[in-house]
């Protein structure tokens, strides 16, 4: 079996190692530690400032999307989101939950952001804006230099979903003033799903300790937990245990090789693809997954001979969209031959 997936994707054999074994107890000094390291090693990957605070919440992507707003919003905020796929139509349904007023930026399918388009909303009562980094629905990825000035001139808190594109495309929450970043297990992690990180600016951290609008995810209470390196409640602890390892790895090598091994494989995988009577959206595109676009309409037909007869996944889409796009995930443990292996046979099956 290889997953081309957007999450779970495919473990590497370390991971497998650590996630097989019995599971500590974890109210102990030796866990703390270990989720102390994390802290470290995860704020460093996405060159988080000084005071900087980090939580691990257990719970797959969309619950920390869902924590990030009842943490940090209220109903005398007004939010403006960036919606150009099913990732930011979901963070418009979360506020809409919470009534938190909001307007949306919308993208169609296989537009490109606008930056002109969007100055319309500079100089409005907004006070948030909320962004997928990789909105992974259409593989689009947004310029988070671009919103993170934006945010600057118009005294806006920055929320950034990068659960796809951590590890895929750079991140500098420093540089880009990102309040709110969060990522999660499943994606270019490559663990189980489970666990999501998140980090938080003193501004939101403030916000947090006196907005919370949650129980079980309110950050203040993760906050003065993680002090010793603990969560308020049951860790996602075999997935905390293979994050360590794999922090520790990426802290070793630096983060920018593991977005460079991204880089090469999207890079790598978008122009072998070329050759076949496919294409690929003219839109700037994270590196955590490439969209193929099928104009005979049998992305679903293609989706299940690879399945069926290979045991390959590809990443279905969802709705309108179902037999037209399929996604290529570049995300865990691959090699540029599986890149080789899989276009090959996806040429074959495009002839059937
Ligand atoms: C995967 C993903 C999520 C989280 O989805 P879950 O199924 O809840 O893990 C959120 N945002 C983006 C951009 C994603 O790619």
């Amino acid at each position: 079996m290889k997953l081309f997936t957007v999450g779970p994707v495919q473990m590497y054999p370390e991971t497998l190692k650590i996630e097989g074994k019995q599971l500590p107890y974890f109210r102990t000094q030796e866990f703390g530690a270990l989720m102390k390291d994390c802290e470290e090693w995860f704020l460093r990957s996405v060159y988080a400032p000084e005071g900087t605070g980090f939580a691990a919440l257990t719970c797959s992507g969309t619950g920390a999307m869902d924590a990030a707003v009842a943490n940090t919003l209220t109903q005398n905020d007004k939010a403006l989101i960036i919606n150009g796929g099913s990732f930011g139509k979901r963070f418009a349904e979360i506020c809409e939950l919470y009534k938190i007023p909001y307007d949306t930026y919308d993208i169609a399918f296989q537009e490109a952001f606008s930056q002109k388009a969007f100055q319309s909303y500079a100089k409005k009562s907004y006070t948030a804006l909320l962004v997928n980094a990789c909105d992974t629905s259409t593989g689009q990825k947004y310029d988070l230099d671009f919103l993170g000035a934006f945010c600057r001139e118009n005294d806006l808190l920055f929320i950034v979903d990068a659960v796809s594109a951590y590890l895929a495309d750079p991140i500098n929450m420093e540089q880009q003033g990102i309040d709110v970043l969060f990522t999660a297990s499943q994606k270019a992690l490559s663990l189980s799903p489970g666990a999501a990180l998140v980090a938080l600016s003193k501004k939101a951290q403030l916000r947090a300790e006196q907005n919370a609008s949650t129980y079980y995810f309110n950050f203040h209470s993760y906050l003065e937990n993680q002090k010793r390196g603990q969560p308020p409640f049951t860790s996602a602890i075999g997935t905390m245990l293979a994050l360590h390892q794999r922090l520790a790895s990426i802290s070793e090598k630096g983060v920018a090789e593991e977005i460079a091994l991204h880089a090469q494989r999207a890079k790598y995988f978008r122009e072998k693809v070329s050759a076949l009577p496919l294409q690929i959206p003219d839109i700037p595109l994270s590196n955590c997954c490439t969209p193929i676009l099928f104009p005979d309409k049998n992305a679903t037909a293609v989706y299940d001979r690879l399945k069926e007869n290979y045991e390959i996944f590809l990443t279905p889409s969802g709705g309108d969209w179902k037999d037209l796009q399929l996604r290529v995930g570049h995300m865990g443990n691959l090699t540029l031959e599986d890149f080789d292996i899989l276009v090959d046979l996806l040429g074959k099956e495009l002839q059937k």
